[in-house]
């Protein structure tokens, strides 16, 4: 072979080379969703556990505590997006349970966790430091909020939606004020708000204990 050729062929098998390696970094990225466990959540074919960063459904119930409004459709909707669907995973760590904490994207290129902030069925809930998915999301829930989607138009009405309510700035969540756990913020990390609207537009998350968030009987 003349060095013309020589090249051409040393071109041709690096090219090739360089496909082979650009698809496996492609195909190990998408993975297949055997189902959504919550609003939040989805079982892999793997079996391995994905919970969504960022964001927090409504929950459904077990040990005996009834469902919070909106879990079920909550799930439903995170169930219609990844139907059968191979998604691809950004992942971020693991949360405190063990479970991956991923930013995750269906076969059209959208986040599934900002789609499901938008259509009012998650609220935003911070996980760790990454302030441009929450800035993003925050922006998503604003605007599911302003268009009283999914569940804000009964969350937003709630009586308990006049009143005011105190966060902690270091881990954006917030109490009522007759809360425990309010007493025991320190005065530096303290954020008080006029309503719960106020409360979920800067991006705070209820806590566990004194939610106001209905159940779904309710
Ligand atoms: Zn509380």
């Amino acid at each position: 072979m003349n060095p013309k050729a020589w090249r051409f062929s040393a071109l041709l098998w690096l090219g090739a080379f360089l496909c082979l390696l650009a698809t496996r970094a492609w195909a190990a990225d998408w993975v297949q969703v055997r189902a959504a466990v919550d609003g939040d959540t989805l079982v892999l074919a793997s079996g391995q556990t994905v919970r969504l960063a960022g964001i927090d459904a409504p929950e459904l119930g077990h040990d005996g505590q009834p469902a919070q409004y909106y879990a079920a459709q909550s799930r439903a909707e995170l169930q219609r997006l990844v139907d059968g669907q191979m998604v691809r995973l950004q992942v971020l760590g693991r949360d405190r349970y063990g479970r991956m904490l991923a930013v995750v994207f269906g076969r059209d290129g959208a986040m599934l966790n900002e789609r499901m902030v938008a259509l009012g069925a998650v609220f935003v809930f911070p996980h760790k430091d990454d302030e441009a998915l929450f800035d993003r999301l925050l922006s998503a829930q604003r605007l599911a909020m302003d268009r009283e989607l999914g569940f804000w138009p009964r969350i937003l009405r709630l009586p308990a939606a006049s009143e005011r309510y105190v966060g902690t700035r270091s881990s954006r969540r917030f109490h009522r004020l007759s809360c425990p756990y309010a007493s025991r913020i320190s005065a530096r990390n303290r954020q008080y708000f006029a309503s719960l609207r106020s409360a979920f537009a800067a991006g705070y998350s209820p806590c566990r204990t004194c939610t106001p968030w209905p159940h779904s009987s309710r």
